[in-house]
């Protein structure tokens, strides 16, 4: 654990799938250009209508293995159940540190599901708290350069878009990992999207994202901070 290199790119969900459903494209394309990337589950997902702990641990190591990121483990929060603290604060901090994340990806702050509202605030907290020396966990102390928000189903103008297009196909083969979520099945089938349409709907959105930007496919994020600009030549659009 000790010895786990610094990690340039670290997303940070309530449950097992949330990455995969907001923002592993993204992960993907700063894995293919070198970046070192991880994710940190805050639950072990066993409040999920559908599959157990122990499937979602399953899934999610297969998710990570097709994402190719550098690192991933799931802390114990209870699932459904999320509140920030300072005990469940002082965990994520533990982590910052070892990792060492130059950039932290959250969800956005506005969410249907309250664990997802929370983990927005609880992790910006942590990253906070990771930089204060005082804050003793017998690691040194780490804060973040940047944190992102990943605002897919979140009814907000995104900041910017992440080109995902050629990634499009690896990113639905990291949620298809999660079979006992997204398979056919007929527990919470009143619930759930047929296992047919998640494709359409998932590369729809990423579509709509996409066009925002100019490229095939996208996924948003927001930032809270300005950006500060050198060159106005250099600034990231599309063409107008
Ligand atoms: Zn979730």
């Amino acid at each position: 654990m000790t010895d786990t290199p610094s990690i340039d790119v670290l997303a940070i969900a309530a449950h097992r799938d949330d990455v995969e459903q907001t923002c592993c494209g993204t992960l993907l394309r700063m894995a293919s250009r070198g970046l070192r990337t991880a994710i940190l589950d805050l639950t072990q997902g066993e409040a999920g209508t559908r599959g157990t702990a122990e499937d979602r641990a399953r899934e999610a190591a297969e998710a990570a293995r097709i994402l190719g990121v550098t690192w991933r483990q799931a802390l114990d929060l209870p699932d459904g159940a999320i509140e920030n603290t300072f005990p469940n604060r002082l965990k994520i901090v533990s982590v910052l540190r070892q990792l060492r994340p130059r950039v932290v990806i959250l969800p956005y702050w506005q969410a249907r599901h309250p664990d997802h509202a929370i983990v927005a605030t609880l992790g910006y907290d942590a990253c906070f708290l990771a930089g204060l020396s005082k804050v003793d966990t017998g690691a040194l102390p780490h804060r973040p350069f940047k944190i992102v928000y990943a605002s897919l189903y979140a009814d907000v103008r995104p900041s910017f878009i992440v080109d995902i297009t050629p990634f499009i196909e690896q990113r639905h083969a990291a949620l298809m990992a999660y079979k006992s979520q997204y398979a056919n099945q007929p527990t919470g089938s009143a619930l759930f999207v047929p296992e047919e349409e998640i494709r359409e709907r998932t590369f729809a959105e990423a579509r709509h994202y996409g066009l925002l930007a100019g490229v095939r496919y996208g996924e948003p994020f927001v930032q809270k901070e300005i950006g500060l600009i050198d060159d106005l030549t250099l600034v990231p659009v599309q063409s107008i």
